[in-house]
């Protein structure tokens, strides 16, 4: 059997459509190279990548310091599994705890796998250390959440398309609305046995919802009263995507949990993490939780070196700047724009709402208008459409953006 050469985009989507399960909805656009904040598709056209894998690749395509990172660890050693130690694992686990100051890691793969590693954790700990009895933990999640897609995860998530006909679901999840004290509050006051609350600090899939200021502290403080974990999905947002480190640092909240995945390898590798410091991790015992290829000497290197490129680069103190120019731009598009209702996000993670129904095609008109422009970006939920270019882009990049996205939304005006 020969493999098939592909030289056109068309001849790209067939066969995905023919021969791949149908579980994605992606803009027909066929990539075949990244650089930095730049993707090219099968037929040379340049775009930027204003989506970043959802943020996965926070440093840029191919970040030669990380892709070097990647090369060398796997060609010497790529896979020991945890039967037994290898030279990575240590030093890895050494400079991320320094560097997010906590006391111990647990490394897992993707983000779904460390969001359950998590509640994991978290069940346990309420058992043990909580004296919660056995099989009555509940954790308390957020309307609107997105945390992965396994079957536990999918249980409590209240999108349609992600939970129905996936029964049955598995139990011990209250749900509350986002950026609601009062409602975590009650729940927290009748119930005695909560072992954490578990958030994103900023909604990504839901359509970039910042909760009010002080919303995070505040949940943060009723934990401790109540003696429950904090737990925060960093995923999406952690990492320098929001202007800094982590989303949780503009209230300077420190989690009980803190879950990473995605840009923790720059996008060139699935890695992921959970973080606790010892009272919490340590219920978590020889046997009771691992992953074949967690922790693996390749994902080791590639992670330090996706971290160090974080700092030396200065990325959170970009996504900072960046972002607040560009939100300052779209504002000043939206005072005369009809089709834009507004900007909202933090660092270098927004999205603009659409004036239109949520079941409209005009997000997805306008991603494939930007897209004919030179600029690939997605909606989510309908009528939100998300921007989260690499963080490595300069200013003059993103005045060029900005201008390809309100030359593009002007077609558009009614
Ligand atoms: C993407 C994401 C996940 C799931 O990560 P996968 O690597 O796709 O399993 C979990 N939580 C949040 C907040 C995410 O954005």
């Amino acid at each position: 059997m020969q493999l098939e050469q592909i030289t056109s985009s068309q001849q790209a989507i067939d066969l995905e459509d023919k021969h791949g399960a149908h579980n994605y909805h992606p803009l027909p656009v066929v990539l075949s190279k990244g650089e930095g904040v730049h993707v090219w598709d099968v037929e040379g056209k340049k775009y930027y990548d204003f989506l970043s894998a959802y943020s996965a690749v926070n440093q840029g395509h191919c970040h030669p310091r990380i892709v070097n990172a990647m090369y060398e660890q796997a060609s010497k050693l790529g896979l020991t599994s945890r039967a037994f130690h290898n030279d990575v694992l240590g030093p890895y686990e050494k400079y991320a705890t320094e560097y997010f100051g906590f006391d111990k890691l647990l490394p897992m793969n993707t983000g779904a796998e460390a969001v359950e590693t998590a509640i994991k954790i978290a069940r346990k700990w309420a058992y043990e250390k909580k004296g919660v009895k056995e099989t009555e933990a509940q954790i308390i999640v957020c309307e609107n959440n997105f945390h992965g897609r396994t079957t536990t995860i999918i249980s409590f998530s209240n999108d349609e398309g992600a939970r129905k006909n996936f029964g049955p679901y598995t139990p011990g999840f209250l749900k509350i609305p986002y950026d609601d004290t009062e409602a975590l509050e009650e729940t927290l006051k009748n119930n005695k046995n909560i072992a954490a609350l578990m958030l994103e600090p900023i909604q990504g899939e839901a359509g970039v919802y910042v909760p009010s200021e002080g919303y995070l502290s505040r949940a943060k403080a009723l934990c401790e009263q109540h003696n429950v974990l904090f737990i925060a999905d960093e995923v999406q947002t952690g990492i320098a995507r929001t202007g800094k480190l982590l989303a949780v640092d503009h209230e300077n909240v420190k989690p009980d949990i803190l879950i990473l995945g995605k840009a923790i390898s720059g996008g060139v590798y699935p890695v992921s993490a959970v973080l606790a410091n010892n009272e919490v991790m340590d219920v978590i015992q020889p046997g009771q939780h691992g992953s074949t290829f967690g922790g693996n000497p390749v994902a080791c290197a590639v992670a330090m070196a996706a971290l160090e490129v974080i700092k030396d680069e200065n990325l959170a103190e970009n996504a900072e700047k960046l972002g607040n120019l560009f939100r300052r731009k779209m504002n000043d598009y939206i005072r005369n724009s009809s089709i834009v209702n507004l900007v909202r996000g933090k660092g270098l993670l927004n999205a603009i709402v659409i004036n239109d129904t949520e079941d409209s095609s005009t997000a997805w008109d306008i991603c494939m208008a930007l897209k004919e422009n030179g600029l690939l970006a997605k909606p989510t939920h309908g009528n939100i459409i998300r921007f989260a270019p690499p963080l490595v882009m300069n200013e003059e990049e993103l005045l060029d953006c900005v201008n390809i996205i309100t030359t593009t939304l002007k077609d558009f005006e009614k």
